[in-house]
């Protein structure tokens, strides 16, 4: 079925449903008005999908970009839904009904009007297409990594208990480098994220969000999402902005303010480094602790804020660069707030601070958008000394790491790794534009059966998980012209015919040699 087809049919399918669901009482002429307002308010959004990744546009107020949102997104919600109420319990053993009473209970009050009715409206819309699902569910979608990795821990129970998972989820290699690092001088920023497969294949929806207020932004997303949740976005206010998690981070205040609010409303409402770093700083709740890379396309200023919940260290530079890779970056701050050990060497975290120091200085003066792309797929390993992806590469691959990641509680060959990649510098930055690729940015596709006969002890997350294919490099924009009929034309989305290419010719000019096999299924001794 054709875009045009598919936005044509969602159009109809909102026609019917509304009536039927949010409208049991009063005269026909006011359902007639609700009904022009809703079919207005999706008349100004779009979907579109290419190489892996799901586009959408929202325009509006708070209750249309939501709803707009639910609507377009309803089977992926749905779908990241079921997910997560087979994932949480099995990693936090803690049922969904707690995520929802505890995000609720924590943070429905704190995040304000204007993100409260954006949540109502994607509950709204997603359910008038057939999902059950409330505000509280997205609240607590919204609020997942916060609870299940920082509030969980804090909790007396859960550290009593060796089962659970005790470590903030790995998220993560990136960069922003500036001046006379970068070829033009401008700024440029790359990123991938890491998470289980399970949940990052989801992590494939493209946002162009143009609010009623504030600044416009591209971001990548995962469904339900009112923010990125990976964290990469451009806005027109000339912001670049990515991160990367601390390992090991401890510490969690149940009054402080999530990060998935201070992030989306920081972002929305900043014109600058200075303003976005007075929202990051006022009172985090030390979920979600990040090391934040963010440019000014405006002045070339970059910087790197360490979002902890004592200590919030920001370093400035309009010549330089920094580089993330998981790891805590001022020792005052390892010290008080993690357990993180610095001075292992063998470390996921400082194999791939190594590697990312060691990039930088070699292309010293030439990083553009095509060596980002190069960096996201890199698959030196420092350790190791070999060029194969493992868990101390920058694009990571645990699933083929035989020492798994214990900092983060992923045992041997455990199902995570590089999941997307997006890049950007200034002149794209100017346009509202980016570059993703979806899956691992190598190119090697995660095949879920050919693994989970190798591993069999992952096998729980079979009727969760799935295959995840890698896609090429993809550039999305905002979309530009006036929509209405021409939702599903896939405005906003380009393809440069050069980088079009399979998997495996990308792998190949990259001039990687072939990645390993997935190892073979090894049969217990007779
Ligand atoms: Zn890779």
């Amino acid at each position: 079925m054709s875009n045009i087809q598919t936005a044509r049919r969602l159009l109809l399918a909102g026609l019917i449903a509304f009536p039927v669901l949010f409208l049991p009482a009063g005269s026909r002429s006011e359902a007639a008005i609700a009904v022009q307002s809703k079919t207005d308010a999706l008349s100004k959004a779009l979907r579109a999908e290419r190489n892996g990744w799901i586009y959408i546009h929202l325009e509006g107020s708070p209750d249309e970009v939501g709803y707009q949102h639910g609507y377009l997104l309803a089977r992926e919600i749905d779908e990241a839904l079921r997910v997560f109420k087979k994932y949480a319990p099995r990693t936090t053993k803690r049922e969904w009904q707690f995520y929802r009473d505890s995000a609720h209970e924590l943070f429905w009050k704190k995040i304000g009007d204007e993100y409260q009715k954006e949540i109502e409206g994607i509950a709204r819309g997603a359910f008038a297409r057939g999902v059950k699902i409330d505000a509280d569910d997205v609240l607590a979608m919204n609020a997942w990594i916060e609870l299940s990795s920082y509030y969980v821990p804090s909790l007396n129970a859960r550290l009593a208990d060796p089962e659970v998972h005790q470590s903030p989820p790995p998220s993560c290699s990136a960069f922003i480098a500036t001046g006379s690092w970068t070829r033009n001088g401008d700024i440029v920023i790359g990123h991938n994220n890491w998470i289980d497969y399970v949940i990052g294949r989801r992590w494939n929806i493209i946002i162009d969000l143009k609010p009623a207020s504030g600044h416009r932004i591209l971001m990548d997303s995962f469904p339900g999402f009112i923010h990125s949740g990976d964290d990469f976005y451009i806005s027109d206010a000339g912001l670049m902005i990515t991160e990367t998690t601390i390992t090991q981070f401890k510490g969690f205040d149940t009054e402080g303010l999530p990060e998935f609010y201070r992030i989306r409303k920081a972002t929305q409402y900043s014109s600058s480094i200075d303003d976005w770093l007075k929202v990051m700083m006022d009172h985090p709740n030390g979920g979600y602790a990040n090391d934040w890379l963010i440019g000014d396309r405006k002045t070339g200023e970059i910087a790197r804020l360490e979002n902890g919940l004592k200590n919030n260290i920001v370093e400035r530079t309009k010549d330089g660069y920094y580089v993330g890779a998981n790891f805590p970056v001022h020792e005052k701050t390892t010290r008080e707030e993690t357990t993180f050990d610095p001075t292992n060497g063998a470390n996921s975290a400082n194999a791939r601070h190594r590697r990312w120091d060691d990039l930088m200085k070699l292309n010293k003066g030439k990083i553009d958008i095509g060596l980002a792309k190069k960096f996201q797929a890199d698959h030196y390993d420092v350790v190791r000394k070999r060029e194969a992806g493992s868990g101390n590469t920058l694009c990571g691959h645990v699933d083929l790491d035989e020492l798994g990641l214990h900092e983060w509680d992923w045992e041997n060959f455990y199902p995570g790794g590089t999941v997307n990649a997006k890049v950007a510098d200034s002149q794209l930055a100017e346009r509202m534009s980016l570059w993703a690729s979806m899956g691992h940015p190598c190119g090697i596709d995660f095949k879920l059966e050919a693994f989970l006969k190798s591993h069999p002890e992952y096998g729980w997350q079979r009727e969760i998980a799935d295959d995840m294919p890698s896609g090429p490099w993809t550039q999305f924009s905002t979309a530009t012209r006036k929509l209405g009929e021409e939702i599903g034309t896939q405005r906003g989305i380009q393809t440069n015919t050069t980088d079009y290419e399979d998997a495996a010719r990308r792998r190949r000019d990259a001039g990687y040699p072939k990645p390993p096999p997935i190892p073979a299924p090894q049969r217990p001794p007779q």
